[in-house]
C-alpha cells in the first residue's frame, strides 16, 4: 500500500496564550499542498515494525512518528503481524510543514486500512493526537481553522485556484526555538482570522490574502534574515502574498497565474537564496482515491 503524506503550509497563523500545562493555545488557517513524503506499507509475517527513511538524518526507530503512529495502533488492537514501512521525503525537515505529522497522519490511515482495523476517520483523528498536535488535521486535509493546541478542527471550503511557491532556505528552525524568540505581550500584527474564513467563504483570494499574518515571522525573521529576503523576493516576482508557514524556515508565496510562478520559481532557484524551491497547488480532499 503506498500513501501520499502531503506537507501544509498555515495561512495565518496567530499564538494566543499558554495554557498551564505549557501548551500553546493557537488559531490557524491550515492549507494542505501538493507536495508529499510517499509511505509505503507492507505485512511481513515475523512480529515487529521495519521502518526504513531515503535520508540518512531521519530516524527510522521510536523517534520516528511514523513508528510511532503504527505502534500506537498494533498496540491497541493487538496485532501479532509485522509491518515493513518504507518512507520517501520530499518534505523538507523540520522546516514548518508538518512533515513529520503527515508522515504520522499516512501511518494512521495505512494502518488502519492494512489490518482492517475499521476505525472511521473521527476515530483515527482521536488517537492521532497523541502523537502530535497537527496529526489530526494532517488526516482531515484541506482548508481548516485549527484552535486549542490545533486538534480542534473546522473545515472550510476551498480557496479559489492558485498556484503555491514553497522556497525554504539552508537554515533549520525548531519549533521551540521559534516559541522561545515570541514574545505574547509584545505581538504585532494578528492575522485577522474570522475575518479570513469570511473571505474564504466568500472565495475572495485577493481580500484573503491582505489579513494574512504569521506571528512568528518578525521574530524569526530578524534571527534568519534571509527569510525575509525569500519573502520579498517572491513578492518582487508577483506573489500576491508571501509569509513563513509555520515556525518557518520556509516561506510560501500565492500566485494567481501559472506563468508568473514558473518564473518566480526559476529565478528563486538562481538566485541561491533558497536550497529548495517547489511550484505546486493547493489540494483539498473531495472524491477519488487520491491516498494511493
Ligand atoms: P511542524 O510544521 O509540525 O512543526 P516541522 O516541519 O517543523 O513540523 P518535521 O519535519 O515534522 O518538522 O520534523 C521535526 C523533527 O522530527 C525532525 O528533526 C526529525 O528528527 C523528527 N521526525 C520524526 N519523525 C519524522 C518524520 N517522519 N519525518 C521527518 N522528521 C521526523
Amino acid at each position: 500500500m503506498r500513501l501520499r503524506a502531503m506537507a501544509k503550509i498555515n495561512l495565518g497563523l496567530d499564538v494566543i496564550g499558554k495554557r498551564e500545562d505549557g501548551y500553546h493555545e493557537v488559531r490557524m488557517i491550515m492549507q494542505t499542498i501538493k507536495m508529499y513524503d510517499m509511505l509505503e506499507i507492507r505485512r511481513k509475517s515475523s512480529p515487529g515494525i521495519s521502518l526504513s527513511v531515503n535520508l540518512p538524518y531521519v530516524p527510522c526507530d521510536e523517534r520516528n512518528l511514523v513508528y510511532r503512529s503504527a505502534k500506537l495502533l498494533m498496540d491497541e488492537f493487538g496485532v501479532k503481524e509485522g509491518l515493513t514501512m518504507k518512507l520517501a521525503k520530499t518534505i523538507p525537515v523540520a522546516a514548518g510543514m508538518a512533515g513529520g505529522s503527515s508522515d504520522a497522519a499516512a501511518a494512521f490511515v495505512g494502518v488502519n486500512r492494512l489490518f482492517r482495523l475499521g476505525l472511521s476517520r473521527k476515530e483515527l483523528m482521536e488517537r492521532a493526537v497523541q502523537i502530535g498536535a497537527d496529526v489530526p488535521y494532517c488526516i482531515m486535509r484541506g482548508t481548516a481553522l485549527a484552535e486549542g493546541i490545533g486538534e480542534k478542527l473546522t473545515e472550510l471550503p476551498p480557496l479559489p485556484d492558485c498556484y503555491i511557491l514553497i522556497g525554504k532556505p539552508a537554515v533549520n528552525v525548531s519549533t521551540k526555538t521559534a516559541y522561545e524568540n515570541l514574545n505574547l505581550e509584545k505581538i504585532g500584527k494578528r492575522p485577522d482570522i474570522d475575518g479570513m474564513i469570511r473571505d474564504i467563504r466568500n472565495r475572495d483570494l485577493y481580500t484573503m490574502t491582505e489579513k494574512m499574518e504569521n506571528v512568528f515571522e518578525p521574530g524569526i525573521v530578524e534571527k534568519y534574515p534571509v527569510i525575509g529576503e525569500i519573502r520579498d523576493f517572491m513578492t518582487k516576482r508577483g506573489a500576491i502574498k508571501a509569509m513563513m508557514s509555520g515556525s518557518g524556515p520556509t516561506v510560501f508565496g500565492i500566485f494567481d497565474d501559472a506563468g508568473r510562478v514558473r518564473s518566480a520559481a526559476k529565478a528563486l532557484k538562481a538566485s541561491g537564496l533558497a536550497r529548495t524551491v517547489f511550484a505546486t497547488r493547493t489540494y483539498n480532499p473531495g472524491g477519488g482515491t487520491e491516498d494511493e
